[in-house]
């Protein structure tokens, strides 16, 4: 009954957000219930095809042969390209496409190799500067990391996070955002993170303000090693305390609080009540960790960079299918070959990306200077700094040991401070959202430092 009660509100959104589209000029936003159509437009076919099309280069290893139209990385990122093209002439030119590139030598780089990203960049109406990426990485390896002549199919570590991206390009295209869309197909990662470090460099010599990266990296096996299958789980990984943190502002952290609010910690909270309000059956399950124990991924170099960024990892990994020679051992498989992926659990990934970013960059940018002060008073006030094309703040406290948001409070008009009666500062956590006119909301800004996007 419940089921199809949700069914029915869902219906009764989808045509009420096509009404409002109707009656809109193109470039206005339309409201949050866009955001199921959106979900809606996601084809796990597409996703397929991007898949199909990455692993038929054999390998994707950084230092794999670059001059080849049919084998290794050179021609897999003119490949990205070409998509990348293809959707842009499908928008009337919404995307430009850059390369960003850089030499670098290494432990695992002997050569002087030349890392090359393959980014879209679909550029905001109003606040262009303010940028959301979405990454995935384009390289693949074996068991031996410089090997890069053996096949290495890669499918789901990572042509499943690069069609990701493609898809999120292809589907979020059709829309025209307030916030820059940044969609990166990442380049050396399995040499040392060094694609992300060449597109954070060249987000900061754009002068990007990016508030966050979706990094998507082995997104599209819905069985783990032992055999757990959860096909509506997805982990997002994200860090406690900032990269950047200043020895001062870790001091006051540490007695005030905020060791569980970095900016990037709250862009997972963001996630995980999105998936809960526009993805039926579908759970972001955050993890307290910058990344899996002991392991890496280009979200670090964007966090070193001070930028938020999140890892996205599927619920149950398969490491028989990682980093491996393709060879069966003792009646074991190993290697990462299509068959391992799931494609319906792959959309279902790409669906809370998407919604993610187009929240994101419909909403205003997260506020800055939000403050929060009542020591020794029955009342708490939280203050915070106007956000151009805010329509609306809201004040959100929680309890201190709560994993989520728990309660909210509107702040009158276009006021930049709130006091909410009879709350007591110590017992709980407080942060601000700001809201657009349409109702878009922008992920929540802890009070003080600890928060600060
Ligand atoms: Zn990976």
């Amino acid at each position: 009954m419940m089921r199809w009660i949700a069914a029915l509100s869902l219906i009764t959104l989808a045509f009420a957000a096509a009404a409002a589209t109707r009656n809109r000029s193109p470039d206005a936003p339309p409201a949050p219930a866009a955001l199921f159509a959106i979900a809606d437009r996601v084809d796990a076919a597409q996703l397929r095809a991007t898949i199909e099309a990455l692993v038929a280069f054999g390998t994707r290893h950084t230092l794999s042969d670059t001059q080849s139209e049919s084998r290794g990385i050179g021609a897999a990122r003119r490949w990205v390209q070409a998509r990348f093209a293809a959707i842009g002439a499908d928008c009337d030119g919404c995307l430009s496409v850059v390369t960003p590139a850089q030499t670098f030598t290494g432990a695992r780089m002997a050569q002087p190799t030349a890392v090359v990203d393959v980014v879209a960049v679909q550029r905001g109406s109003d606040d262009p500067q303010r940028v959301i990426v979405i990454s995935g990485h384009l390289d693949s390896r074996v068991s031996d990391v410089m090997d890069a002549t053996s096949d290495a199919p890669g499918a789901n570590d990572d042509a499943s996070g690069v069609a990701a991206v493609i898809e999120a390009a292809r589907v979020l295209s059709k829309y025209r955002f307030r916030a820059t869309l940044v969609y990166a197909a990442l380049s050396g990662e399995e040499q040392g993170l060094y694609g992300a470090k060449v597109l954070a460099g060249y987000a900061r010599a754009q002068g990007w303000q990016v508030q966050a990266d979706l990094n998507n990296d082995i997104v599209g096996n819905s069985e783990g090693q032992d055999g757990t299958r959860e096909t509506d789980v997805v982990r997002v990984f994200s860090e406690g305390t900032r990269s950047l943190e200043t020895l001062d502002e870790a001091k006051y952290r540490r007695y005030h609080g905020g060791e569980v609010d970095s900016p990037s910690r709250n862009v997972a909270r963001y996630m995980a009540a999105l998936a809960e309000r526009y993805l039926p059956n579908f759970t972001v399950r955050m993890v307290y960790r910058t990344d899996r124990y002991g392991r890496g991924g280009d979200e670090v170099p964007f966090l070193e960079a001070g930028y938020p960024a999140v890892r996205v990892t599927e619920a149950h990994e398969n490491y028989a299918r990682q980093h491996q020679d393709l060879r069966s051992e003792n009646g074991v498989r190993y290697g990462d070959t299509i068959d391992g992926v799931d494609f319906a659990y792959l959309a279902r990934v790409t669906r809370l990306n998407a919604i993610t970013m187009a929240q994101m960059a419909w909403a205003p940018a997260p506020p800055d200077g939000v403050d929060v002060e009542g020591a020794l008073r029955a009342d708490t006030t939280v203050k915070w700094n106007a956000v151009p094309g805010a329509a609306a703040y809201r004040v959100w406290w929680r309890d201190t040991t709560a994993a989520q948001w728990q309660h909210s409070r509107d702040a009158d008009g276009k006021a930049t401070s709130l006091v909410l009666q009879n709350v007591v500062v110590d017992d709980q956590f407080f942060g601000v959202s700001s809201v657009s006119a349409e109702g878009f909301e922008s992920p929540v800004v802890f009070a003080g430092a600890a928060g600060r996007f």
